[in-house]
């Protein structure tokens, strides 16, 4: 079910049902903790320096990266259109003294009230969830200055996605709820890096994010058939 909103109101209650899970490093998010360190190397090797840059995360959830941001110096905006996960967001950055300004409201609506406002967007695993991605790419495109960055992660749609991501990820070893991905919803790199440029979103860098199941780690690699990671600069 979705609205003119751009939001399926389906996934917000999936997540919202799971929220307080969030900064449990061993819950249901175990492998956005994990991921996690990766993200923020990416983005940080990018821009250079993070601190004192207005950064953007949309669809923050909990606020794993937003935080890691902040930490660094960042000034942070996270926004999300679950009230769960916004709610676990504020608590948690009140425990850890750390400031990000969370808000509800969908990227659309941002991007209308801050065009061109901030030196970074940040979209991590959440295009999979939304009915149009594409208007998600539009929207971070348009809250980015000129010669910012912005950078989006989600999976691509191949078969090894299919059975590490769904079937082995969420059937056989349980690492994530049963059903938070939708196959469909996956995004190839192509796809993505398309829209990026008819946004004026130039792709500077795209990079796998691979998992080893047997030391449970996570790395940046060549190959971008399951988890990736895009760097798009605006012009
Ligand atoms: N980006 C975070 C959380 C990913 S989980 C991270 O990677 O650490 C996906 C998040 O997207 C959830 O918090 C969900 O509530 C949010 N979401 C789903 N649809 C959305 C929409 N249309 N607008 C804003 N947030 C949305």
């Amino acid at each position: 079910m979705s609205d003119i909103l751009n939001v399926d109101h389906q996934e917000i209650a999936k997540f919202d049902k799971i929220a307080s899970q969030w900064w449990d490093l061993t819950g249901d998010f175990k492998p956005l903790h994990q991921i996690n360190p990766l993200r923020r190397q990416f983005i940080t090797q990018h821009m250079q320096m993070v601190f004192d840059k207005k950064i953007i995360d949309v669809g923050c959830g909990g606020g794993i990266l937003a935080e890691s941001l902040a930490k660094l110096g960042a000034k942070v905006t996270g926004i999300d259109m679950g009230d769960e996960p916004l709610n676990v967001a504020k608590l948690h950055a009140l425990e850890s003294g750390i400031h990000v300004d969370y808000q509800k409201i969908t990227a659309e609506e941002k991007a209308l009230a801050c065009p061109e406002m901030f030196d970074a967007v940040t979209c991590m695993e959440m295009l999979e969830h939304v009915p149009d991605p594409e208007s998600i790419v539009k929207a971070c495109a348009q809250m980015v200055k000129p010669g910012g960055f912005v950078f989006f992660s989600t999976l691509n749609k191949t078969v090894k996605s299919y059975l590490l991501a769904i079937l082995a990820a969420e059937k056989l070893f349980k690492l994530v709820p049963d059903g938070t991905h939708n196959h469909d919803k996956f995004i190839r790199p192509s796809t993505l890096i398309s829209w990026a440029e008819s946004f004026d979103l130039k792709c500077i860098d795209a990079t796998g994010i691979h998992y080893n199941p047997l030391t449970e780690n996570h790395t940046l690699a060549k190959g971008l058939d399951v988890n990736y990671i895009l760097c798009c600069q605006k012009i």
